[in-house]
């Protein structure tokens, strides 16, 4: 290790706190030893050893994952790009971010903000992951309903290859078409085909929000009913966040369930008529319509669902996508399941793209999860897959969906999906186990 130039260390504490990320998961034994790069060469002589000595890599950003796609066991160099963390440039004339990959989501945002352009993609964990995690897993987050997961702001990439080659993937133009879309092949890929040492990422100018809606509603049913009935009326909002009434609950203190049994957050940046209309529209059925109260507050309350949700108990975070036009029936299967299976299960959902987060609440911390809970786990999967869905709309397959992954391609794709595999990583030492 020490003769690739970079920090690393073998102390116990750290590879206690390198072997796991924020699924639960936890991996048969400890790490070999972290590794902290600060400069591309770096990555490259560590691929380049890890090759010759057949060691398993598992490059990290902030360990935020729901999956386990960084959690590292047994045997394995954990490759830490927190160091990596400069915002190399920012061309304002041309829209695009140069970034390595340790550069904080929140943090590149507010660099982009600083000259009047943001950064689309906002992850509830925007404060905590990375670009490069976020490249790696595709992230989604609120403000994707209307402008775009993570994908759509990657135009090329910087990856060290297994073996150490560096490669320069798409271009810093904001079109261009040339060659198969390697960007778009290593965008999602979850760290097992190569390690994303840079990025050009795409800024845009967007409108400041003009409406802030807290809409609450009876039930969830009625209230995923209302984030379809926006999409009808032609109304594109910035993000549609839906809670239920057991996430509500679980953020005690902040005196959101007290006007209904489940809340959409809606923020619109169209202009007064669209969100008049908005308003209009998330009136009908609902219990109260709020469009006066603190934006940021009620922003911060999102964000910390998951969080909050994690304090009831040991969570098992499923992350399902369907049609938004099926919204209102998923959300009442979900209630059912959890009926059928006795397990509490909190919904909260980015409404506006289809994407639900059915949090079963399991046992306590540190307690086996019940096969109750995966039993139940097992039918949402099925249900996402027959409303036309998928079994994961942001988080990733890491460990926890591989099997899942390959009933909804199915074989043929599977195998082809493999074959890339072992043409990027023949070695198969690239984050092994994970993602396919
Ligand atoms: C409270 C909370 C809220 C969340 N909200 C959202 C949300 O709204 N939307 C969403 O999509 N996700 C969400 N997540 C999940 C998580 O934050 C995302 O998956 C995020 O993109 C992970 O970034 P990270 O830097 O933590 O990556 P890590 O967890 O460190 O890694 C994730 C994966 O990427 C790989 N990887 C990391 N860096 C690189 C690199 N440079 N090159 C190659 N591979 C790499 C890892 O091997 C692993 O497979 C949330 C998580 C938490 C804890």
């Amino acid at each position: 290790m020490a003769a690739t130039g970079a920090e690393w260390s073998t102390d116990a504490a750290v590879l206690g706190e390198k072997r796991l990320d924020r699924s639960g998961w936890e991996p048969d034994g400890r790490p070999l030893a972290v590794v902290y790069p600060r400069t591309v060469e770096q990555v490259r002589s560590v691929l380049r050893g890890a090759a010759v000595t057949r060691t398993p890599v598992v490059p990290r950003g902030a360990g935020t994952a729901l999956t386990g796609g960084s959690a590292a066991g047994a045997g394995a160099v954990v490759v830490d790009l927190a160091r990596m963390n400069r915002i190399v440039e920012i061309r304002a004339a041309d829209g695009v971010a140069v970034v390595e990959p340790g550069v904080i989501t929140a943090d590149l945002d507010r660099a982009a903000a600083a000259v009047g352009l943001r950064y689309a993609p906002d992850p509830a964990s925007l404060e905590l992951s990375t670009i490069g995690g976020n490249i790696a897993t595709n992230a989604g987050g609120l403000r994707c309903a209307k402008y775009g997961v993570t994908r759509d702001s990657v135009l090329g990439l910087d990856v060290v290859l297994a073996g150490g080659t560096l490669i320069n993937t798409g271009r810093g133009t904001l079109k261009g078409v040339a060659g198969y879309d390697l960007t778009g092949l290593f965008v999602g890929s979850e760290g097992t085909l190569g390690v994303v040492v840079g990025a050009t990422l795409r800024l845009r100018t967007l409108p400041a929000p003009t409406a802030t809606i807290a809409a609450s509603y009876p039930d969830v049913e009625t209230a995923a009913a209302a984030s379809v009935a926006l999409a009808e009326a032609r109304i594109q909002p910035v993000m549609a966040e839906l809670l239920d009434e057991a996430t509500l609950s679980a953020l005690a203190g902040t005196g959101l369930r007290q006007d209904g049994g489940a809340l959409l957050i809606v923020q619109t940046d169209g202009g007064d008529d669209e969100a008049a209309h908005a308003v209009a529209v998330l009136s009908r059925g609902a219990t109260s319509v709020r469009s006066d109260g603190d934006p940021d507050s009620l922003l911060a309350a999102r964000r910390q669902a998951l969080p909050a949700i994690e304090r009831l108990g040991r969570p098992l975070i499923e992350d399902i996508a369907v049609p938004r036009s099926q919204l209102a029936s998923a959300v009442r299967s979900i209630a059912d399941i959890s009926r059928r299976h006795a397990v509490p299960i909190c919904t909260l959902a980015h409404a506006g793209d289809g994407n639900l987060h059915p949090i079963i609440v399991a046992g306590s911390p540190g307690s086996p999860i019940p096969d109750s809970a995966h039993r139940a786990a097992d039918e949402i999967f099925g249900l996402a897959l027959e409303l036309g869905g998928t079994v994961t709309g942001e988080h990733g397959v890491g460990v926890l969906k591989r099997e899942w992954l390959a009933r909804e391609i199915g074989p043929v794709q599977h195998a082809l999906q493999q074959q890339i595999k072992s043409v990027f990583d023949p070695l198969g030492i690239l984050n092994p186990g994970k993602g396919i």
